[in-house]
C-alpha cells in the first residue's frame, strides 16, 4: 500500500513528539556547552568556542520553533503545519550536527551515531522519501566536509591530535555511515510501516466513527424535537378538551343538586348548552383520531392509483353545493387541463379539499364567491381554492395549518370549529408527496394552494416494490380487478 510510505502518526501524537523533541534539544545544548568547556581540558583546544557557538544557535532555533508553537495554539491551530515543522526542525538538527561533527573529529568525532537516531526518529515522524533525501544530504555533506578538510579548504579539529589525520579508516568511516543512514531509514520503515498502515485505517475508521456520531446526535435531536412536539401537543389537545368539558360537568352538578330545575326554562337552556358542548368534544375527538391515523398511517383507505383530480374536485363542489347556496356564496369552477395522480387514497383527498372549500364557504361573506381552481402541468397538480372573505390576520397566517389555531376573527365569525381541519389538511397533502400554502389578508379573502406531484409513489408501494412482486401489495383497483376510481 503507498500509503504505509510515509510517516503517518495521528496530529496530536505529532505534536506530542515535536514538544518531546524540543525538551531533548535542551539537553543536547547543556551537552554541547558542557562539551566546549571540558574539551579543551582532554586536548580538544578546537571545541572552544566552537561548539559553544553551535549550541548558542541550536538553542536560538529550537526558541523560535517553541515560539511557533505557542504562536499556533494561541491562534487556535495547534496542529497546523506540523509535518512541514517537523521537516525543518530535522534540517536544521541535521545541520548543526555536520558542523558538530566538524568541530569534534569529523568522521572520528565520536558523535556520529547520534546521525543513526536522527534517522529512525525522523522517518517514525516525516514521510519516509523524505528521510531518504535527507540522508542523502547528510552523507553528501559529511563528503563535502571531509573534502574540504582533506583539501585543506576547513581546518581539521582531530579528537586526539597526537594520532593525527585517520586516512583509509575515515574513508570507510564514510561509507559506512553512509549505508548505515539509508539503511536505518530502510529498516525503521519496514518495522514501523504496518503500524503506519494500522494508524491510518484506525484514523479512517475514527474519522467514519465521527460522522456516524454526527448522525446519530442529528437523530437523537430529531427525537428530542418529536418528544417535544409530541408533549406540546398533548398539553394543547387536554386544554382543548377540558374547558368544555368543565362546563358540561358544572352544568350536570347544577341540575343534580337541584340548584336548578331541569324541566324549568333555565334548565332546558343549561341542558342545550351542555349538549353543543358535547359536541363541540365529539368534534374535536372525531378530528384528533383522524389526524392520529392519518399520521400513523394506519385504519386508512388503501392506496390507489389513477386518480383524476378534476373528477374528485367536481363531485366534492357537486356535494358542497347546498351548504354554499345556504350561505348565498357562488361556488365557481376554473379548470385547466387534467391531472391524473399516479398513486392516492380517494377518502383522504375528497375529505382534505373538502376542508378547503368548506372553510372558504364558512369564512366567506353572504353573497361571496368562492373559486376553485385547478391547473395542471407534465409534473403536478396545482389547486387553487379562492375566496373574498374575512381572510386571516397577518399574525396567524403561518400558524393556521397547526393544530388548534384559530384566529379570532373566525372565531367571531363562526364560533364552532375545532381548529383541527388545515392539521388534517396539511396531512393528508404531505403523505400524498405535495403540500399546501396559504395567502390572505385580513378582511380581502384567502388563497389556499395545494401542490401535489403526479407521480409520487407512496412508501407502502415503494416498499412492495422493493419486495418484488407478490409481496402483497397492490392498489385497491387492481385488487378489485376493476377500474381505477
Ligand atoms: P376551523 O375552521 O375548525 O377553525 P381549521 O383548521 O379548518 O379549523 O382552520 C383553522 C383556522 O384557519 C380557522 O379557525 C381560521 O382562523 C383560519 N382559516 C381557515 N380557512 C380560512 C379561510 N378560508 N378564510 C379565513 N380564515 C381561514
Amino acid at each position: 500500500m503507498a500509503e504505509s510510505r510515509f510517516a503517518f502518526i495521528f496530529a496530536p501524537e505529532l505534536r506530542e513528539r515535536l514538544l518531546w523533541f524540543i525538551k531533548l534539544r535542551w539537553l543536547a545544548v547543556a551537552g554541547l556547552v558542557a562539551a566546549s568547556m571540558v574539551g579543551p581540558r582532554i586536548g580538544m583546544q578546537s571545541v572552544w568556542p566552537s561548539l559553544f557557538l553551535v549550541a548558542l544557535f541550536v538553542a536560538g532555533y529550537n526558541l523560535f520553533f517553541l515560539n511557533v508553537f505557542r504562536v499556533a495554539e494561541e491562534h487556535g491551530q495547534p496542529y497546523g503545519n506540523l509535518r512541514s515543522c517537523a521537516i525543518r526542525q530535522m534540517v536544521m538538527d541535521l545541520l548543526s550536527l555536520v558542523v558538530t561533527v566538524h568541530f569534534s573529529g569529523g568522521l572520528q568525532s565520536p558523535l556520529l551515531p547520534v546521525f543513526a537516531f536522527h534517522m529512525a526518529i525522523g522517518t517514525i515522524m516525516i514521510a519516509t522519501r523524505i528521510m531518504y533525501v535527507l540522508a542523502a544530504a547528510t552523507s553528501l555533506g559529511l563528503l563535502g566536509l571531509y573534502m574540504a578538510e582533506g583539501k585543506g579548504l576547513l581546518a581539521v579539529h582531530p579528537v586526539d591530535p597526537t594520532r593525527g589525520m585517520c586516512g583509509r579508516a575515515c574513508d570507510l568511516n564514510l561509507v559506512a555511515l553512509t549505508v548505515a543512514l539509508f539503511g536505518i531509514v530502510y529498516l525503521t520503515d519496514s518495522v514501523t510501516s504496518r503500524f503506519k498502515k494500522r494508524n491510518i485505517e484506525l484514523y479512517r475508521t475514527t474519522g467514519k466513527l465521527q460522522e456516524r456520531t454526527t448522525e446519530l446526535q442529528c437523530l437523537l435531536d430529531e427525537i428530542a424535537e418529536l418528544e417535544q412536539r409530541k408533549s406540546h401537543y398533548m398539553r394543547i389537545s387536554a386544554h382543548q378538551l377540558r374547558s368544555p368539558l368543565g362546563t358540561v360537568q358544572t352544568t350536570l352538578s347544577v341540575l343534580a343538586k337541584g340548584y336548578v330545575d331541569p324541566a324549568s326554562e333555565r334548565g332546558r337552556r343549561l341542558l342545550a348548552g351542555a349538549i353543543e358542548r358535547v359536541d363541540g368534544l365529539l368534534a374535536i375527538v372525531n378530528d384528533l383520531l383522524e389526524l392520529a391515523k392519518i399520521r400513523e398511517g394506519r385504519g386508512r383507505a388503501p392506496w390507489s392509483q389513477s386518480i383524476n383530480v378534476n373528477q374528485l374536485l367536481a363531485d366534492i363542489m357537486d356535494a358542497l353545493e347546498p351548504l354554499a347556496a345556504q350561505q348565498s356564496v357562488e361556488l365557481v369552477p376554473d379548470f385547466e387541463g387534467v391531472s391524473i395522480l399516479e398513486w392516492g387514497i380517494p377518502p383522504d383527498l375528497v375529505n382534505a379539499f373538502e376542508n378547503l372549500v368548506q372553510n372558504a364557504i364558512k369564512y366567506s361573506h353572504q353573497g361571496g364567491v368562492v373559486t376553485v381552481r385547478l391547473r395542471a402541468t407534465e409534473t403536478s397538480a396545482r389547486v387553487q381554492v379562492v375566496d373574498r372573505g374575512i381572510g386571516i390576520p397577518e399574525a396567524f397566517r403561518d400558524q393556521v395549518l397547526l393544530e388548534f389555531v384559530r384566529a379570532p376573527n373566525a372565531k367571531r365569525h363562526a364560533p364552532e370549529g375545532t381548529g383541527l381541519g388545515l392539521a388534517i389538511v396539511r396531512e393528508v397533502f404531505e403523505a400524498h408527496g405535495g403540500s399546501v400554502n396559504v395567502e390572505s389578508e385580513e378582511g380581502a379573502g384567502s388563497t389556499f394552494t395545494v401542490e401535489l406531484p403526479l407521480h409520487f409513489t407512496p412508501p407502502e408501494a415503494r416498499k412492495s416494490l422493493q419486495l418484488g412482486n407478490g409481496s402483497g401489495y397492490r392498489p385497491q383497483t387492481e385488487r378489485a380487478g376493476g377500474r381505477p376510481e
